[in-house]
C-alpha cells in the first residue's frame, strides 16, 4: 500500500500553535523535575521514592511530547545539504543498538557507500529513530530487523526498514501520521507525523507493507543527490 504524503491544513495548523506554546510549557516543566529530584532524598519511605519515580517518568513523557512537536513547528526547507543517508542510517542504528538488544531485537544492516541526498541530517536521524524505534516496539517478545540502503537505478537512495512485529491492518496503515494515532498505552502518536513530515520536506517518498503478525517493510526513497562529478 502507497501512501502519498499530503500537506494537510490540520497538520500546519498543529504545527503553528504548538511552536508557540510548547517552549512556554517547557520552563515550568523543568523547574517542576528539579524539585522532584531534590526532595527524591535516601531518607524517604520507598512508596514516595517511586512515586516522586513516576512523577518525573511522566515528566519526561511529556517532553518527548513536545519535542515531537516542535520539530513540526520548523520550516519544511531549512538547512539542506548532501548528507550520506547510509552514513546515518548505520549512526542511527549504533543509536538504538542497545534499547534494541534490552528488548531482545537484533539489527541487521546493509548500508551502500555514497548514498547522497539532500537533506537535513538531524532530521532525517530523527525520522529514521521513531520508525526504527517503531519497529523495535512492534516485537514484544524480540525478533530482528533488517535495516538497508541501496541506491536505485531510478535515481533514488531507498532506506528500507523491515521488522517480524505485530503488523498493521490497511485501516491501520492509512491512519499512520495522523496526530496522535497510536495504539501504545504510552505512545505519542507523534512519532509518525513528524517523520512523514520530514521526508516530505526531502521530497521523499514513503512506502509501506504490513501484515498482521507477519510484520511491517517501511521503505523511504529519497532523490538521489549524484557527488560523482
Ligand atoms: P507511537 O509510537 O507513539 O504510538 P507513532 O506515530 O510512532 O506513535 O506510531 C503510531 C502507531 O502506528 C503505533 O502506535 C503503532 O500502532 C503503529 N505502528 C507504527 N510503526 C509500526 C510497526 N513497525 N509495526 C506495527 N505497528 C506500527
Ligand atoms: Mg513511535
Amino acid at each position: 500500500l502507497r501512501i502519498e504524503i499530503q500537506n494537510s491544513e490540520k497538520q500546519r495548523i498543529v504545527s503553528d500553535l504548538t511552536s508557540v506554546f510548547a517552549h512556554e510549557i517547557r520552563n515550568p516543566m523543568q523547574v517542576t523535575r528539579g524539585f522532584l529530584q531534590l526532595l527524591n532524598e535516601p531518607g524517604l519511605s520507598e512508596k514516595k521514592r517511586e512515586y516522586i519515580h513516576i512523577s518525573i517518568e511522566e515528566l519526561d513523557r511529556a517532553n518527548d511530547i513536545i519535542n515531537d512537536l516542535l520539530s513540526l513547528g520548523k520550516p519544511p526547507t531549512n538547512d539542506m545539504q548532501g548528507v550520506d543517508a547510509g552514513h546515518q542510517l548505520g549512526r542511527v542504528i549504533q543509536i538504538l543498538e542497545t534499547y534494541a538488544a534490552f528488548q531482545d531485537v537484533t539489527i541487521i544492516s546493509s548500508i551502500d557507500k555514497n548514498c547522497w541526498v539532500l537533506a537535513n541530517a538531524q532530521k532525517l536521524n530523527q525520522c529514521l529513530i521513531n520508525i526504527i524505534k517503531n519497529a523495535i516496539e512492534s516485537m514484544p517478545t524480540g525478533g530482528v530487523i533488517h535495516a538497508t540502503c541501496t541506491s536505485t537505478e531510478d535515481g533514488y537512495i531507498e532506506i528500507m526498514i523491515k521488522d517480524q512485529g505485530v503488523g498493521m491492518t490497511r485501516e491501520q496503515i492509512e491512519r499512520l501520521g495522523s496526530p496522535f494515532y497510536s495504539l501504545k498505552e504510552s505512545g505519542t502518536g507523534l512519532g509518525m507525523m513528524v517523520s512523514y513530515q520530514i521526508i516530505r520536506s526531502f521530497k521523499g517518498k514513503v512506502l509501506v507493507h504490513s501484515e498482521k503478525n507477519i510484520g511491517t517493510k517501511f521503505i523511504i526513497l529519497l532523490p538521489s543527490l549524484k557527488h560523482d562529478y
